[in-house]
């Protein structure tokens, strides 16, 4: 028997006996204390606590049945009681036993019939330590689960066979738009008609229906809603509702998808014309007319020059999006790229008889970033400043720059645009459709990529226009600060 650790309370009005019991519990390593009366023993009591008491029935006073009524109330399966009686007593020490003692001794009684019965009380205690010790881990281990469910970015919310919620943690209350109570209904916990007929299915459906996943708008949200049947021992109890906060996927998705048939459509067009052209070359009809036949191969050529054009700033901004555009971050003299750009642009716009200035103080328009990037910006203003021109019209570049951020307004003196025709500016493969555009070829994506470039340098990028009178766009993007 281990008895290490173990404290006893040895309770009796006779001397002889109380000591003896200390000698031998003493021996097999207790820690005894002693009492020589019930109102001893309490005093003992209420200064320490013992797993085990050895309790005399018959004593003056405060008898063993008070003792073992004060121990019961005050320390429960704490402390161990043993009721230790005279054979004249036995029946009451019975009946103290069905009142919460353990176990009892008959005196008189030897040393080793001492030990058997305190072993057994000894393993008692030993059992109550363990079931209390499960206890309180099974209790901090709920707690956590609890908290760990609390803290969750899902809602969760476990309905059981009733077709009550009995769980629901604070995520799944706002997603619900609910307040969980215990005892409250499906309808009260906020879930759609969609996710009602689903928990029904898997409630009745006792073979195959596993999970559900399930997509629902709430408000401007929107839910993936997945549903598990709770089983215990293989048998349906309940529900368990999972609910995530899928917007960005979703709206991602769908930004994926309307750009894919952006793409196939425009794709088609010039294809479909370039195939058209061969046709009818081929049928033979202008066999005998060669500058038709010239004119449909110089239109072929325009239009695929053009779809290849649009695939390459479709492939260009593909890379950009994986990240896998390689960038050489730089100080630059954005005023330097910008008169180099004109230049380039110089034939472009002789061809088109328009005249380009360049306008600028002595400000420093140092920025740091990558110059294939701040070309990509300021060829694709120039040049749509160029292409939407009049002839004999004139394209402005001017720097100017407040404390942090550069501005750099592109100024044509063109065809203009309308307020409704800006309104998608800035989208991918939108171009304004009207008489005075439609010679000019584009891909309608330029704009959307300076956007998309800007966006990277936290910039910006403003539009005004008026018909026939021109169009000005603004880019501001960050400056090096200036050394004081
Ligand atoms: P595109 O390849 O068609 O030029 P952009 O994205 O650069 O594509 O421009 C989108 C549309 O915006 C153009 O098709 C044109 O209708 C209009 N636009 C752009 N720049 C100007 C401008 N400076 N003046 C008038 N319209 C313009």
């Amino acid at each position: 028997m281990s008895c290490e650790g173990m404290s006893v309370l040895v309770i009796d009005d006779e001397e002889g006996m109380r000591e003896g019991m200390r000698r031998v519990l003493k021996k097999k390593g207790f820690t005894v204390d002693t009492a020589e009366n019930g109102a001893d023993a309490i005093d003992k009591m209420k200064k320490s606590a013992y797993d085990l008491a050895l309790v005399d029935l018959k004593m003056p006073g405060i008898d063993g049945f008070q003792v073992t009524g004060f121990i019961k109330e005050h320390f429960g399966d704490g402390t161990v009681v043993v009721i230790v009686s005279a054979l004249a007593t036995v029946e009451a020490a019975v009946e103290v036993t069905s009142r919460g003692a353990f176990d009892f001794l008959v005196k008189p009684f030897t040393p080793a019939d001492l030990l058997q019965v305190v072993e057994r009380a000894v393993n008692q205690r030993r059992l109550i330590q363990e079931r209390e010790t499960y206890l309180t881990e099974l209790n901090s281990e709920r707690n956590l689960s609890r908290q760990i469910i609390n803290s969750m970015r899902e809602g969760v919310v476990v309905v059981n066979l009733n077709r009550r919620p009995v769980l629901m943690n604070p995520r799944a209350e706002f997603f619900l738009g609910t307040r969980f109570s215990e005892g409250m209904s499906l309808e009260e916990a906020g879930f759609s008609d969609q996710v009602l007929e689903v928990m029904e299915r898997l409630f009745s459906d006792e073979k195959d229906g596993g999970q559900v996943v399930l997509r629902e708008k709430h408000q401007d949200q929107m839910l993936e809603v997945q549903l598990t049947p709770h089983l215990r021992d293989g048998a349906r109890v309940g529900v368990i509702i999972n609910m995530r906060d899928v917007t960005e996927e979703w709206k991602a998705e769908q930004d994926k998808n309307r750009f894919i048939s952006m793409v196939a459509h425009e794709l088609t067009s010039p294809l479909a014309a370039i195939i058209n052209y061969i046709n009818i070359i081929l049928t033979g009809m202008f066999d005998e007319k060669p500058d038709k036949i010239h004119e449909m191969l110089g239109r072929s050529k325009v239009r695929g020059e053009a779809l290849l054009d649009l695939i390459k700033d479709l492939q260009y901004l593909n890379k950009r999006e994986a990240g896998k555009v390689e960038k050489s971050m730089e100080p630059l003299d954005l005023s330097a790229v910008i008169a180099d750009q004109l230049e380039f642009m110089k034939g472009q716009a002789e061809r088109n008889r328009i005249t380009c200035l360049l306008e600028k103080n002595e400000d420093d328009f140092t920025v740091h970033a990558d110059r294939g990037d701040l070309d990509r910006i300021f060829m694709n203003l120039i040049s749509n400043g160029i292409k939407y021109n009049v002839e004999g019209g004139t394209l402005t570049v001017g720097l100017t720059r407040n404390k942090k951020d550069i501005l750099i307004r592109v100024s044509d003196t063109g065809i203009g645009m309308s307020e409704k025709e800006m309104a998608n500016l800035f989208q991918e493969f939108y171009r304004v459709k009207n008489p005075k555009t439609s010679g000019i070829s584009g891909t309608g994506l330029g704009l959307a990529t300076i956007k998309r470039v800007l966006d990277g340098y936290n910039g910006r990028i403003y539009v005004e226009s008026e018909p026939g009178k021109g169009t000005t766009f603004t880019v501001r993007f960050p400056g090096v600060s200036s050394p004081v």
